[in-house]
């Protein structure tokens, strides 16, 4: 890790025009690890400038497809030949388990990465055809221009990747802002960019608050696109925002994924489910399962056998190989998840287990904070209700199939659920009857980079991974030729 870093925009390495910097901290232990540009708004014309004149004279957009997946095929083998530096660097700033940044998220966006430079070379449509006997008819696909990426902090690079490089593999030119706390791996990447061949201007990166520069990129009429992730607090402004010049807006935002258990499920397969899908990313997974609704006959051996689990997870120093769970992002977020605990026990809730900070020997300065199961009937219940977004399993008894759907949708969020049971006709109903874009039966995180990452209700819009979120950043474009000669 440097000791400070420059923004790239334009192709140049560049700091702030006010030459101001902002720390950068590793929650394990809240010490200042680095720094970066706190980039003015000034910075972000520059960089919307050069995003703009990279697309407008068609140096990026009319590159032939096989060209631009060069490079990005280029920069996936860079990323895999420093996959250490770059699991290190993640884990550094957002506190994840080492386990996880070098196991999984790196190599995933290795493959991510992989998936849309081939998949960009295949769009499929409509075949030419005489809808009208005079004229032939057919769909062109062309990118939309430039378009603002606005990332959070639990997935750093990836949901940089998931954005930014669908966006470019189409051709569209893209100014990305990553969130303030996690903004080192995503300038690793631009440099890798870089290495790789990416033309100057097509990807740039600036540094700053969401509350000044995120919302001058969100309402900047030479932006023609906001992808951003986030909370879905954030994505109703980016919505208000990006309406002054009808910019498309694709947001994927918060959860509340229930785990629904049926009495003839696996419940020690279950068990094992709910820890990791309760646990991953230290609680703090956009599709992390908070609410577990399970069957009255099961219930004992669940959650005895969840709290037996959860009492094994190693809680400590994220880059110790052995470590389950690291620290929360900062300490005003593990006051927010400690806030919620309490909540939920004030609103009728029994707290099972956890709840406390575990004191880290060499760290007891990070964010650490017990995984905490609470149950409870009060389906209305802010622990129920809201995303909390940390490691809080909040338990709650069904008895009916009618009935745990319609808890289960009770909610305004719909991006993740899972269900477990060994029942195949009752698996493919819930699939039908759960409001929500991933459904997993007898699992629950898996999303393979064919497959799309959608949402529904105010989970967002839109998609990433698969082609469905490489069409995401397109227009749709009806050709009509004459053919009557007349
Ligand atoms: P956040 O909404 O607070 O911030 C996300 C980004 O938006 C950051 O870069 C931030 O600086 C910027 N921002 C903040 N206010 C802004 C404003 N007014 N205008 C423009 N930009 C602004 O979210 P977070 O705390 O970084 O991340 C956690 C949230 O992200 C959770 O709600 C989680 O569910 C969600 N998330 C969703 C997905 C998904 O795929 N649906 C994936 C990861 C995270």
């Amino acid at each position: 890790m440097q000791e400070k870093y420059k923004m790239y925009i334009n192709g140049n390495w560049v700091e702030s025009s006010s030459n101001e910097y902002m720390d950068v901290i590793d929650p394990s232990t809240s010490n200042k690890i680095s720094s970066v540009p706190k980039a003015t708004i000034e910075d972000v014309d520059y960089a919307i400038d050069s995003a703009r004149e990279a697309f407008d004279k068609g140096i990026w957009p009319n590159l032939p497809p096989s060209e631009r997946s060069k490079i990005l095929l280029k920069v996936a083998d860079l990323i895999e030949t420093k996959l250490k530096e770059y699991a290190i660097n993640e884990t550094l700033i957002s506190g994840k388990t080492i386990k996880q940044s070098s196991n999984y998220d790196i190599p995933y966006i290795v493959d991510n990465i992989r998936y849309m430079a081939g998949a960009a070379r295949i769009f499929e449509g409509l075949a030419l055809k005489e809808y009208v006997p005079e004229g032939s008819s057919t769909i062109r696909r062309d990118p939309i221009g430039v378009v603002a990426v606005i990332t959070p902090w639990n997935y750093p690079l990836m949901e940089v990747v998931w954005r930014a490089v669908a966006a470019i593999a189409v051709g569209n030119t893209v100014v990305v802002k990553p969130a303030s706390l996690t903004p080192i791996t995503t300038l690793m990447f631009a440099e890798d960019l870089e290495k790789a061949g990416l033309p100057k201007g097509v990807f740039n990166v600036v540094t700053g608050p969401g509350s000044t520069i995120g919302e001058y990129l969100a309402k900047h009429n030479k932006v023609d696109m906001i992808a951003f992730t986030g909370s879905t607090e954030v994505g109703r402004r980016l919505m208000e925002l990006g309406s002054s010049t009808v910019k498309k807006v694709s947001l994927e935002l918060g959860g509340k994924a229930p785990f629904i258990v049926f009495d003839d499920a696996d419940i020690e397969a279950a068990v094992q489910g709910a820890v990791v899908g309760g646990l991953v990313n230290n609680g703090q997974d956009c599709a992390n399962s908070t609410r577990y609704y399970i069957h009255e006959k099961v219930y004992e051996k669940f959650v005895n056998g969840l709290i037996d689990e959860l009492k094994k997870v190693k809680i400590g120093d994220p880059l110790n190989a052995e470590t389950d769970m690291g620290p929360l992002i900062s300490a005003s977020h593990r006051e927010r998840v400690e806030g919620y605990i309490k909540k939920g026990i004030e609103e009728g809730g029994k707290l099972l287990y956890g709840g406390k900070r575990p004191v880290i020997e060499g760290h007891e300065r990070g964010f650490y904070l017990q995984p905490t199961v609470i149950e409870t009937e009060n389906h209305k219940s802010a622990i129920v209700q809201e995303e909390i977004f940390g490691p809080v399993w909040t338990i709650l008894k069904f008895s009916e199939y009618q009935e745990v759907i319609e808890k289960a949708n009770d909610v305004i969020y719909g991006l993740g659920a899972s269900i477990w049971t060994k029942d195949v006709a009752r698996a493919m109903k819930a699939t039908r009857d759960l409001r929500f874009a991933t459904v997993w039966i007898n699992e629950h995180v898996p999303v393979p980079s064919e497959m799309p990452w959608p949402s529904y209700k105010q989970s967002g819009s839109g998609a990433s991974l698969s082609t469905y979120g490489l069409e995401e950043y397109t227009y749709i474009k009806h050709v009509y030729i004459d053919i009557s000669g007349s």
